[in-house]
């Protein structure tokens, strides 16, 4: 069958980043001139011969590599790839889920009577794990205070500190973190670095940092449309790459094709999307800050924000989710009764979506490090999609108005 319809891949390096995420993993062959991949799902692999067989070593973890269906095909190969690019890093393993990315690199470089420092901010979940099958395997977990300094880091790490895990900006409270400076505690210490980077997608680049290991959901904005679950790990060396995969694939864990094939599809659109979101987010959170029931705005790019000028540092850019701590007069009860009664926002877990989102977050913030007192008030964390922004604003407007004064 004639395969060769297409010109061969693009080059895209030095390209910009919407150039890039519209050309990655594109097929040059195989996909009959289509201008996208098609699914590919199996099970078994097939081989000419037995010698052919026997020549395949399932550990070698060899880059797209065929064996078995559990190591991917080229649905997943593809998206490793471009996730890989987005991420800065030279491999990337897809998971189920977001928090599978979490759980995985966590297992693959902790064992028994290791110790492992977690900031108090992280995304909750990734704290059950700590504290529940970590801890039950005698993996002890220190929470940190996300905003810590080298000095402080380093007088957490212990000889059996294994791993910094970190997350940045924080889980509901979006505090920054000096990656560089406690990468560089870590790496002395001999400790693996890994990162939840879901937030800063490729607004932050976390191998230029010192990160190992960086954790995405690509449920949230690279499958854009509340529609799949999915994780990646990527990482910037083959040694990692072992590391992870021999976790990921000895424990069986694995990805669809079709959440796989979704994914890519978000991906192509993601830089318009982002772009768009930002820009929307940083309008809404902006009026936020104009309202008198409003105490303060919980994001990053503002200049409000204490870490505003490490954010410039580090980040080319925002997402679209970020917090709005209302005043103490009013109750938490007052605060969800205007959520509820907002029109076009869904009260749900999970972002990165078309949709826009409102989560009360005040009973939802665990800290033991630190004190989530410290908000100052009842506590919302919004998500913008990609309506019209002063549709939004409106809709909020007329919930606030409800409020006493
Ligand atoms: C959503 C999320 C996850 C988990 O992703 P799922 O695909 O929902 O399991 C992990 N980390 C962060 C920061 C997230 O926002």
């Amino acid at each position: 069958m004639p395969d060769d319809h297409s010109k061969p891949p693009h080059a895209t390096d030095g390209q910009g980043f919407a150039t890039r995420v519209t050309h990655v993993s594109r097929p040059s062959v195989r996909s009959h001139g289509f201008v996208n991949h098609g699914v590919h799902r199996g099970s078994t692999v097939l081989y000419p011969s037995c010698a052919a067989r026997g020549t395949i070593n399932d550990a070698s973890f060899d880059k797209h590599a065929l064996t078995y269906g559990t190591a991917g095909g080229p649905t997943h190969f593809a998206l490793e790839d471009a996730i890989a690019e987005v991420e800065g890093g030279t491999r990337c393993m897809i998971v189920g889920t977001g928090l599978a990315a979490c759980a995985v690199p966590l297992l693959a470089y902790l064992k028994a009577g290791d110790h492992c420092l977690i900031p108090d901010t992280v995304y909750s979940p990734t704290r059950r794990l700590a504290d529940g099958m970590m801890a039950g395997w005698g993996i002890e977990t220190t929470y940190y205070d996300p905003t810590i300094d080298a000095e402080g880091l380093r007088a957490l790490m212990r000889p059996n500190t294994k791993v910094l895990y970190t997350e940045s900006p924080g889980s509901h409270t979006f505090e920054l973190q000096d990656i560089d400076a406690l990468a560089e505690v870590a790496h002395a210490a001999g400790a693996k670095v890994l990162m939840d980077n879901t937030w800063g997608i490729h607004h932050y680049q976390p191998f230029q940092h010192g990160v190992d290991v960086s954790i995405q959901a690509l449920t949230k904005y690279v499958g854009g449309h509340s529609d799949v679950l999915l994780g990646s790990i990527t990482v910037n060396n083959d040694e990692d790459f072992h590391a992870i995969a021999a976790a990921g694939r000895y424990m069986g864990h694995y990805a669809s094709p079709d959440d796989c094939w979704l994914a890519l599809r978000g991906l192509r659109t993601m830089a318009v999307r982002l772009k768009h979101q930002e820009q929307a987010g940083l309008e809404v959170a902006r009026w936020f800050e104009g309202r008198p029931e409003v105490l303060r705005v919980l994001h990053p790019a503002l200049p409000s924000h204490p870490q505003n000028a490490l954010f410039k540092r580090d980040f080319t850019g925002a997402c679209s989710l970020f917090g709005v701590v209302f005043q103490p007069r009013y109750s938490t009860a007052q605060i969800d009764a205007v959520v509820d009664g907002l029109k076009l926002f869904g009260i749900g877990a999970s972002w990165g979506g078309f949709e826009s989102l409102a989560l009360p977050t005040t009973n939802y913030v665990s800290r033991t490090a630190t004190s989530a007192d410290r908000l100052g008030g009842p506590t919302v964390r919004f998500h913008i999609g990609l309506e019209d922004t002063a549709d939004l604003i409106a809709d909020i407007a007329a919930g606030l108005d409800t409020l006493p004064r």
